[in-house]
């Protein structure tokens, strides 16, 4: 069900499907996007300081009442806010704006290059005075990732990458795995360019479930962290209808098998 959790390598669980709240519009649209969330049962919001809604998500979780513990917020340092300095202030600026004591998994957004390891040595130190209970990245190709542990202390809990039928992600996700990080998908949908691929209208078909659902439950089998976004109540139901159903071995291959390196956003390696 919704609360199905994974649970990360410093021990701390985390819902393996959430809501996504890239360009939902700070204010009414957002706030009503976070309670129509919660209210069907969504307990992780994906958030950043670069989707400028934060203060809007934070009126939405004030809002529902929701004892803290039992969610889970995510929010990420931007490109232009990393360095050791610049990262605590603006994880500060993040904490405020959500109204929250404390932010469960804060991530690096970009690799931006010359910066991002003095950017995870913010990270490990808010995570070490207790005011992320995670830490992860964003975006990290495997190299990126040897890269940072070859001078850091902490490993990665997460890392967020584009991840969908047409961008399985096979090799960093095994990479991931092999180090004991979890891959969490973003634009899991393909911003919505997968809804009329024939072998998923035909596995949703024989299901009874909707396109969108068949490629949430794949990552959920997957054992991948989703986060789609919608600010539509209907469209958010929707989405979290997917603990009800299994593919098949054979529906799982067939969707792995989509695979077409396509990305909707920028390369990592392109991102300064
Ligand atoms: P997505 O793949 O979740 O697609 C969202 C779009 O699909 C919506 O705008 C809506 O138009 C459509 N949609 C959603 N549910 C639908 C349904 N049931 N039926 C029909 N249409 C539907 O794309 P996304 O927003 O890019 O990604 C999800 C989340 O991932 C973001 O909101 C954000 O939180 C995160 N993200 C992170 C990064 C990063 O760099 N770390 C980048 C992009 C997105």
């Amino acid at each position: 069900n919704l609360s199905t959790t994974t649970v990360l390598n410093n021990g701390v669980s985390m819902p393996i499907f959430g809501l996504g709240v890239y360009k939902a519009e700070d204010g009414e649209e957002v706030k009503q996007a976070v309670e129509a969330a919660l209210e069907a049962g969504y307990r992780l919001i994906d958030t950043a300081s670069f989707y400028k809604n934060e203060a809007g998500v934070g009126e939405a979780i004030k809002a529902s009442g929701i004892p803290r513990e039992e969610l889970f917020i995510t929010t990420k340092v931007w490109n232009d806010q990393q360095g050791y300095e610049s990262t605590l202030a603006a994880f500060e600026e993040s904490r405020t704006k959500l109204g929250l004591e404390s932010i469960d998994l804060y991530l690096i957004h970009w690799p931006i290059k010359g910066k991002y390891k003095e950017t995870w040595r913010a990270l490990e130190k808010l995570y070490k005075e207790g005011k992320v209970r995670a830490i992860g990245v964003s975006n990290f190709k495997a190299h990126h990732i040897e890269d940072l542990l070859s001078e850091s202390e902490i490993v990665p809990a997460v890392n967020q990458i584009e991840l969908h039928p047409r961008l399985t992600q096979e090799e960093d996700r095994a990479y991931c795995i092999e180090k004991g990080i979890k891959v969490e998908a973003w634009s899991p949908l393909m911003r919505g360019r997968l809804f009329d691929e024939p072998l998923l209208m035909d596995i949703a078909e024989k299901h009874g479930k909707t396109t969108a659902q068949v490629i949430l439950r794949w990552n959920v089998q997957h054992q991948i962290i989703t986060i789609p976004k919608s600010v539509k109540k209907q469209r958010i139901i929707e989405n979290s209808n997917i603990f009800d159903f299994e593919l098949t071995a054979e529906e799982m291959k067939a969707i792995d098998g989509l695979n077409q390196n396509i990305r909707t956003g920028m390369d990592p390696d392109e991102v300064s």
